[in-house]
């Protein structure tokens, strides 16, 4: 766990501001990691808003069924909010065209997202959306690992 240590013993540092070169390998990796698992989330929920036993999922907001591969991971609290992004109520299958072109359909998508989690569940998004968060790189290695074995069960099943 060298990284961790390193991180840890630096982090004053950089915080005040003498530090901040060092850490600028930590912060690519982070970009990095943080990318790979934007892919493999978005692969996991995609699947798993598939039909049983078919590769189609229904669009979260249109209901349009599309094959998964051609589909959105569609946000409800938009992925700039970091405490939401890999919130797996917080993404579903969403077509293209309602996640491009209508702005995520917002308002359908609240009302679909309480139907299809419970009714509430928007507005415990909403509420969480800016809450602190403090991923590290091994939150994000650790999501990514959960997440892989999660699609490799779905591909198994
Ligand atoms: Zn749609």
């Amino acid at each position: 766990m060298p990284a961790l240590n390193f991180q840890k013993r630096f982090a004053p540092l950089v915080e005040s501001g003498e530090k901040r070169q060092t850490i600028h390998g930590g912060a690519d990796k982070m970009v990095n990691l943080s990318k790979k698992l934007d892919r493999v989330f978005s692969e996991y929920i995609r699947r798993r808003d598939c039909v049983q036993g078919t590769q189609f999922g229904h669009c979260i907001t249109c209901g349009r069924l599309v094959p998964w591969k051609y589909a959105d991971a569609g946000h409800y609290i938009k992925r700039q909010h970091k405490a939401t992004r890999f919130d797996p109520q917080n993404v579903n299958l969403q077509c293209k065209s309602c996640n491009c072109f209508e702005q995520g359909a917002n308002e359908k998508y609240k009302i679909a997202i309480d139907w299809k989690w419970g009714s509430g569940t928007a507005e415990k998004l909403e509420q969480r959306k800016r809450n602190r968060t403090d991923y590290r790189d091994w939150w994000y290695a650790e999501k990514i690992k959960e997440y892989q074995v999660k699609i490799k069960e779905m591909e198994d099943a």
